[in-house]
């Protein structure tokens, strides 16, 4: 059995949202997550908001996010409101810490790494370990706090997702309790992309798989923080030959503004929608004019993830 922890609220609006981290330009796999949660939003009639995810400063690139703005205008994206960056959201995040602080769900950390490594029994889902939970009863006499983690509870959390079915984690299990406020000052990604969902009234969240390990923890700290639950959709994500994800990491190339209409064709192609043959060639606003009169969703490979 999984626990459904918060309530999906009927969403009348549909609010949808790319999320991109500028830690290095937008690739193939990211124009698939856009393209996606881009189609499935106008397909309903709904909002589309873009957010720059720069909360991990060390990572990001200068320049990064506007370059990617400008890439998603190139290929033709109009995104609804102002763009939100993470990088100006810490008061937000400090709120919602001491929130959760002050009702004793988040608790004050002082392991090292070495010290998990050398004490903890489990892998955890992300492929680290899985927090012992030594501090959980408080810090030992003479630690100080390194970071902040939320206490998590001793069950599968879970939830229907579109594509991927039943997506569910027992956290105490597979993650342990999660950093919120990591041991060099910066906040942690799963708390800042919660937060911000919540604040942007963002209904339904369409995404690559890589996130699907990541959204039981959101579930839980949207219970925690009383946020209402979006709908979830988790796309194929794209891999190369060797089966590895596109990223920064290995290296995928940029996608190129100067070849935005064969490239949409592409992505839509991944996310399994049958572009006739004579739109390989069509212009950007041509290949547009088709994908929002045919999005089909339910077309969408349910895979995690598929080879270019
Ligand atoms: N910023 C994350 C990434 O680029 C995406 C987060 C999300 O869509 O929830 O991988």
């Amino acid at each position: 059995m999984v626990a459904e922890v918060a309530a999906v609220l009927p969403q009348a609006q549909y609010r949808g949202r790319f999320a991109p981290s500028p830690t290095g330009p937008l690739h193939f796999g990211s124009l698939v997550a856009a393209v996606g949660s881009y189609l499935d939003a106008r397909s309903q009639d709904g909002e589309w908001l873009v957010r720059i995810e720069d909360v991990d400063t060390p990572r990001c690139q200068p320049g990064m996010g506007d370059a990617i703005l400008r890439s998603l205008d190139a290929f033709g994206f109009a995104w609804d409101r102002e763009v939100i960056w993470q990088s100006r959201r810490s008061e937000a995040y400090a709120a919602a810490l001491d929130e959760l602080r002050r009702r004793g769900l988040a608790y004050a950390c002082g392991c090292s790494r070495k010290e998990i490594a050398d004490s903890a029994t489990r892998p955890a889902v992300d492929g680290g370990l899985a927090y012992p939970g030594t501090c959980r009863d408080g810090l030992a006499p003479g630690r100080s706090a390194r970071a902040w983690r939320l206490r998590v509870p001793d069950q599968r959390i879970g939830c229907v997702d579109r594509i991927q079915g039943e997506v569910a984690q027992h956290l105490a299990e597979d993650v342990g309790d999660f950093v919120l406020l990591r041991a060099d000052g910066l906040f942690a990604y799963q708390l800042a992309v919660t937060v911000d969902d919540q604040f942007q009234q963002i209904s339904d969240i369409v995404r690559g798989a890589d996130l699907l390990d990541s959204t039981p923890r959101q579930l839980w700290l949207q219970h925690c923080l009383g946020a209402p639950t979006p709908r979830y959709a988790h796309l194929p994500v794209v891999a190369n030959a060797a089966g590895e994800k596109l990223s920064k990491q290995t290296r995928a190339a940029a996608i190129d503004p100067a070849q935005a209409a064969p490239q949409l064709v592409a992505a839509l192609r991944f996310l399994g929608q049958p572009v006739p043959d004579e739109l390989v060639c069509a212009s950007l606003a041509e290949v547009w004019a088709w994908a929002l009169a045919h999005w089909d969703f339910a077309r969408i490979p349910q895979q995690r993830a598929a080879i270019i």
